[in-house]
């Protein structure tokens, strides 16, 4: 007779500035696929993947905007119930990084208290970043994140990227 296997469970956001890449991000993570002809204000509403972390089975649920936040009308009911959010802006696009402390401002007012943020710096593979690095790394540490650099197209980064939030997380809870 098999044991049900015990699961735990992660509610994770994407965020950050159109463009910038979160719906590759999660389509990379989720299927291991890069779409570069993702029309640009879709989103895909829901992935979950089950992963096993330190021994533990854990169903990692992650929700997409779809196109919304290019008005910044991300309503507070986005963020009900997540645990944890995928800050990203793109090393390509200055303002994307610019725009991470009003993004940390929505974060504050609409999301629990208790959640956890990353920093994501992703498109790492262009050839013209125009954020280096440290600066993602300042940032982030300015606002208690950990700071990880992501390639949604070669796929460097972005399954780490979800682990550490999901890690953050479950140890959390
Ligand atoms: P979103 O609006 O933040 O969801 O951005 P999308 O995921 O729709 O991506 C916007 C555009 O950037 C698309 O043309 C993608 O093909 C492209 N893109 C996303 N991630 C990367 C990446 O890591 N590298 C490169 N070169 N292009 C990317
Ligand atoms: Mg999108």
């Amino acid at each position: 007779m098999s044991r049900i296997a015990y699961e735990r469970k992660a509610k994770l956001l994407t965020l950050g500035d159109s463009t910038v890449g979160k719906t590759c991000l999660l389509l990379r993570f989720s299927e291991d696929e890069f779409d570069f002809n993702l029309p640009p204000t879709v989103g895909i509403d829901l992935r979950i993947r089950t992963l096993r972390i330190n021994g533990e089975r854990v169903r990692i649920q992650v929700w997409d905007t779809a196109g919304q936040e290019r008005f910044r009308k991300i309503t507070s009911s986005y963020y009900r119930g997540a645990q944890g959010i995928l800050l990203t802006f793109s090393v390509t696009d200055r303002k994307s990084f610019d725009n991470i402390h009003s993004w940390t401002e929505d974060i504050n007012k609409c999301s629990d208290n208790n959640i956890s943020t990353i920093l994501v710096g992703n498109k790492i593979d262009l050839e013209d970043r125009v954020v280096s690095k440290k600066e993602g790394q300042e940032v982030a540490t300015q606002y208690g994140m950990t700071y990880i650099e992501t390639s949604a197209k070669t796929g460097e980064g972005v399954e780490q990227a979800f682990l550490t939030l999901t890690k953050l997380i479950l140890e959390k809870n």
